[in-house]
């Protein structure tokens, strides 16, 4: 208790029992039951107390609280049984965006998880044999048929873990353990999250060797790297961040080339993991799963929730025999995937296997048009009745995220907002209040809204909170 808190304060506030009496209070306890509305009491007062000890009431503001209370204690109940984790309108234009969950799942892979989750399946029962079956067949089939055409001769195989992550620690600990992997310096990244490779490698119980220089690195240093103990090379996509300048990467070609005449496996963390060419949307150097695997890379990684359009899982595709070395580490276990994830990702792979990719949400966002935007965003501005809010629409761009083709950029039409009276960073506060949240970026003093990753049954949404604000 601050040395100027008035202890008559205290008195004034009524016990927990007190309160439960009250017929307001008593009314929540018949909906909501005793314990919950008995824990909402208690933060309420706890709050108060601790705005008495502050200082920040006195005999006044209290009796005004004191006469709120019991729409205090309603709102807390209210706010403690409902979820903490929520939709919101992403109108950053970042596609993939990690701090919003990533990609927004497809309908049919809604529905198929629905399925799946509500009623027993055959995760790991084979239904023709009436024996236990496993778990990665449900996927691996639709892998194949995706992958056909690009395992030359040898068969090509694929395992589900639970983020790109524990697939990229899965394979350095099943190739590697104890010994030599050979890195670029160029490429010890960390990605947002605190996965840096070489934390990720020392908790593998791989062994490190860094060759090269941040900006050049040669095929010769792999060369010269390799020792007895060597037994992986391994490739990092940089995924959020460019090199530029004088720069020198050995290309895949020369890293495959190696590996086959030292005999040593080449894995490949690719990130991301396009399994589409995203050329079709103006952007020419992001490397697909395909590229990588027709190049002949033995074992790739990447994310199932990425440019994938997915749920959160880590894929690592490869040759079985690789694949297979995999499956049997005990840590696998430890990161495998339970059945929501199958189902989601099930529907997710049968989208591209039927070329239907327009249902997957992430990949229709890339290839909305400028156009279409700028159709959408002039719609908004045209019913937002301009009072305090200013509207002004500007070219812009937005990224893929989720660290996907770095310096890639998607044209686009920005809502560009001031407010008469609020700063932009309050604007973009008010605009987090609304339910649904609207997501946004300040950028020079100005709130920019992009429709890009706005579903477009949402803008009706976002025009109501404009309307408001206006
Ligand atoms: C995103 C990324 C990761 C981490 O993937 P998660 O699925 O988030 O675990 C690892 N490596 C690279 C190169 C990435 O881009």
């Amino acid at each position: 208790m601050s040395a100027t808190a008035n202890p008559a304060l205290f008195r004034k506030l009524p016990s927990t029992d007190e309160l439960l009496q009250r017929p307001e209070v008593l009314k929540l306890t018949q909906q909501e039951g005793r314990t919950a509305v008995a824990d909402a009491i208690r933060e309420v007062l706890s709050h108060l107390r601790g705005e008495i000890t502050a200082s920040r009431l006195n005999e006044a503001s209290l009796d005004l609280a004191l006469a709120g209370l019991p729409s205090a204690i309603e709102r807390q109940l209210r706010q403690s049984l409902s979820y903490s984790l929520r939709p919101v309108i992403n109108a950053t234009g970042v596609i993939l965006h990690t701090n919003l969950g990533r990609a927004p799942l497809a309908p049919a892979a809604l529905d198929h998880v629905r399925v799946a989750a509500a009623a027993y399946s055959n995760l790991e029962y084979d239904l023709d044999s009436g024996d236990r079956g496993k778990r990665d067949v449900h996927v691996d089939r639709l892998f194949k048929r995706l992958f056909d055409k690009y395992g030359e001769n040898t068969e090509l195989s694929t395992i589900v873990v639970n983020n790109n992550a524990a697939a990229v620690l899965l394979a350095l600990n099943s190739l590697a353990e104890g010994v030599e992997v050979i890195v670029s310096r160029g490429e010890l990244v960390e990605i947002g999250g605190s996965f840096r490779i070489p934390e990720v490698m020392s908790k593998s119980q791989a062994t490190l060797r860094e060759v090269g220089t941040t900006n050049r690195t040669r095929i010769e240093d792999y060369e010269r790297a390799i020792t007895g103990s060597t037994r992986l090379l391994l490739r990092v996509h940089r995924s959020n961040f460019a090199i530029t300048g004088f720069t020198e990467q050995p290309t895949l070609p020369e890293l495959v080339d190696l590996g086959r005449r030292r005999n040593l496996p080449l894995l490949e963390d690719l990130g991301s993991g396009s399994l589409f060419d995203l050329r079709s949307v103006g952007i020419d150097h992001e490397q697909t799963v395909f590229d990588s695997l027709r190049a002949g890379i033995d074992l790739v990684t990447y994310s199932g929730d990425k440019l994938l359009g997915g749920p959160q899982a880590g894929v690592i595709t490869g040759r079985a025999a690789l694949v297979g070395r995999l499956r049997s580490n005990s840590l696998f276990r430890a990161l495998r995937v339970d059945k929501l994830t199958y189902a989601a990702l099930e529907a997710t792979l049968l989208a591209y296997v039927r070329n239907d990719l327009e249902t997957l949400p992430a990949l229709r966002m890339m290839r909305v048009s400028k156009d279409d935007i700028a159709c959408r965003a002039e719609a908004v501005a045209a019913n937002v009745g301009a009072q305090d809010l200013e509207i002004k629409l500007i070219d812009g761009e937005s990224v893929i995220g989720g660290g996907a083709a770095p310096t890639a950029v998607l044209p686009t039409r920005l809502l560009a907002l001031t407010h008469r009276s609020l700063s932009a960073d309050e604007l973009c506060r008010r605009l987090r209040q609304f339910d649904p949240p609207v997501i946004s970026r300040v950028e020079e003093g100005r709130v920019l809204l992009d429709l890009r990753t706005v579903f477009p049954e949402e803008d009706t949404a976002i025009t109501c909170s404009l309307q408001s604000l206006a």
